[in-house]
């Protein structure tokens, strides 16, 4: 696919915690058999009542870090810039760490929100048949000399030679590697079509001016679909369908995308949509006419024209970021490559295929620019890297007693929520103020912070929630948070 996004993959969530029982395991090496046979139970299990072990404590995480602005230029070293919201606010609160020139670590919190970005995305892939597979990133140079993107991609394509000389690229987009796996299948029938066959990989795009942070680098996280039909009608409903599946994704993340029509650029094709969150920030002008619904980016429109095509109402002109894009491709490289299935009459046919990109990482810092205050991520609540987020009294506070408290009322959203183990973050730092560690987790944009404050010193004791995401704050029981929590959906 034709974009620039990024990310990361590797299973973080339980970190804290297994660091934890690999101290416990160390123990018993250490206990002496007098301590067994006097049935010594060593420190640290005895401690671990049920629950309490897996308490995700702040003080011991990868810290998220809080830098001033100032701070986070310096970080983008000599390129220095900070082009847009979502990339400052990323790197101020340690969201990523710039590596080189468009390429960024991705750091925990991220990685959390990105494995559920992925987890959403292969529900809505698997429920319209998407079967995952995965391409090596280093891609032959012949098969893309075969389509001769090798050249009319130019610069863009990152190529390197191996050790004997063999020319690859980096794969920006996996159109010739898929086309050509399918052509190997010698027994593909017409009974397996439609397939679609979906992969979530690092792509690479040798951006001349990589910015905006992970809006547009140059290593990125995309989601790439590629689907074989065996005819031009039935290729049309399976693009509808993926298109559907698109639109249902972004609704379950609250998201308002629009679906426009788009130029088919160096994919080719006959049909092309994207997929565009509307924010000031976005790179594409798009044109959409509120009489009826007509929409496309300007790429595809005379610059002159101002009334819609559909209706001959006026257009109004938006900006969007593009975070998912669509290409009926026909025949075009299923021709190239002989990809072929064999037909109702035992025949072999060419293949009808579409491809259908979204960009993963670049949904995260898309979400972020559309969602977050100048200070204040938010996350759409599947994406939250954590879902709560407690705030435990100061240290030498006069509600200082009510500290056991929220240690119980973490084990206990743990027990009565199961949806939620894992979820929950316990900010131990006690030596700040409740305040300051409120500002931190409003920063961070946990959907539920929970505070032991003066009220939880009454019986029953009431905790103040802050619902990050609809900007309410209510006092609840012990009994009224679990409720609460209870509501709250986990991918
Ligand atoms: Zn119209």
């Amino acid at each position: 696919m034709h974009w620039c996004l990024h990310s990361a993959s590797a299973s973080l969530r339980w970190g804290v915690m297994e660091g934890l029982l690999t101290r416990c395991r160390a123990l018993p090496a250490l206990a002496t058999s007098s301590h067994q046979l006097s049935g010594y139970v060593p420190h640290r299990f005895h401690h671990r009542a049920p629950g309490r072990g897996k308490r995700l404590v702040l003080s011991r995480m990868f810290q998220p870090q809080n830098l001033r602005e100032d701070q986070v230029l310096s970080l983008e070293g000599r390129s220095g810039e900070l082009t847009c919201k979502s990339q400052r606010l990323m790197l101020q609160v340690g969201l990523i760490h710039p590596a080189s020139s468009g390429c960024y670590h991705l750091l925990p919190y991220t990685v959390r929100a990105m494995e559920k970005l992925v987890r959403v995305i292969d529900q809505e892939m698997q429920a319209i048949g998407g079967q995952k597979v995965n391409m090596p990133s280093l891609s032959p140079a012949e098969l893309w000399r075969a389509t001769s993107r090798w050249d009319s991609m130019g610069k863009e394509l990152l190529k390197l030679r191996d050790r004997h000389g063999k020319e690859y690229c980096l794969g920006p987009t996996h159109e010739e590697a898929i086309t050509a796996l399918i052509a190997s299948q010698q027994t593909l029938s017409y009974k397996q079509l439609p397939l679609l066959l979906y992969q979530v990989t690092r792509k690479f795009r040798d951006e001349p001016r990589p910015r905006f942070g992970l809006l547009r680098g140059r290593e990125f996280y995309m989601k790439d679909m590629y689907t074989f039909d065996s005819s031009p009608e039935a290729a049309q409903q399976t693009y509808s369908l993926v298109c559907d599946a698109y639109s249902s994704l972004f609704d379950r993340l609250g998201l308002q995308c629009v679906k426009v029509q788009a130029d088919v650029g160096s994919i080719g094709g006959t049909t092309s949509h994207e997929f565009q969150l509307l924010v000031d920030v976005g790179e594409d002008r798009l044109a959409v006419c509120p009489g009826c619904g007509f929409s496309a980016n300007m790429e595809t429109l005379d610059l002159s024209q101002t009334n819609c095509p559909a209706c001959q109402g006026p257009l109004t002109k938006t900006k969007g970021i593009e975070v998912g894009h669509t290409f009926y491709l026909g025949t075009k490289y299923s021709s190239i490559f002989s990809a072929q299935f064999t037909n109702v009459h035992g025949k072999p046919s060419l293949a009808e295929m579409g491809c259908y990109g979204l960009g993963v990482t670049r949904i995260l810092a898309a979400v972020i620019e559309a969602l977050a205050t100048e200070d204040c991520i938010r996350w759409p609540g599947l994406l939250a890297p954590y879902q709560v987020c407690l705030v435990s009294p100061k240290k030498g506070s006069k509600e200082e007693a009510a500290a056991e408290l929220t240690g119980h009322l973490y084990d206990h959203i743990t027990e009565a929520v199961p949806q939620l183990r894992g979820e929950v973050l316990l900010d131990d730092r006690t030596h700040l103020t409740i305040g300051n560690r409120l500002k931190d987790a409003n920063k961070f944009g946990y959907p539920f912070v929970i505070i032991a404050g003066k009220r939880a010193l009454d019986d029953p004791a009431q905790f103040e929630v802050w619902c990050q995401n609809t900007g309410e704050v209510v006092f609840l029981t012990r009994e009224g948070v679990l409720e609460l929590l209870s509501q709250v959906q986990v991918v």
